[in-house]
């Protein structure tokens, strides 16, 4: 998937960091989605606010509201480290790459569970 270029939206992208504003990973505008804060199910729309998000936090974030999408990412690292307990604590990179990817998102749910819309 393509973003169709929008230099407004482009600025902004570049003002907010170029990055997706869940897990921080830097990525090209083209592959960027935008997030609804409040989940579309719920009624939200864009003027609730929005963030910028890679297509695999969108879709992992799915129809979570903020706080749930940080209970979520405890209960995922919790799976991990579960599986890394019941190895006598061996841990694969794969795992620790896990737990630093939800370690970002949950950052960042909180520092976003205080944003307010400026459109
Ligand atoms: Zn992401």
């Amino acid at each position: 998937m393509q973003r169709k270029p929008n230099a407004r939206l482009e600025a902004e992208y570049n003002k907010r960091g170029s990055c997706c504003e869940y897990c921080k990973e830097k990525l090209p505008f083209i592959n960027i989605t935008r997030d609804h804060l409040v989940p579309k199910i719920n009624g939200g729309t864009l003027n609730d606010g929005w963030v910028f998000s890679c297509i695999v936090c969108n879709m992992r974030k799915s129809n979570m509201n903020l706080e749930q999408y940080i209970q979520f990412s405890i209960v995922s690292v919790c799976k991990v480290l579960r599986k890394v307990v019941a190895r006598s604590y061996m841990i694969s990179q794969e795992e620790i790459d896990k737990i630093r990817y939800y370690h970002k998102v949950m950052k960042s749910c909180q520092q976003l569970s205080t944003f307010k819309p400026t459109v």
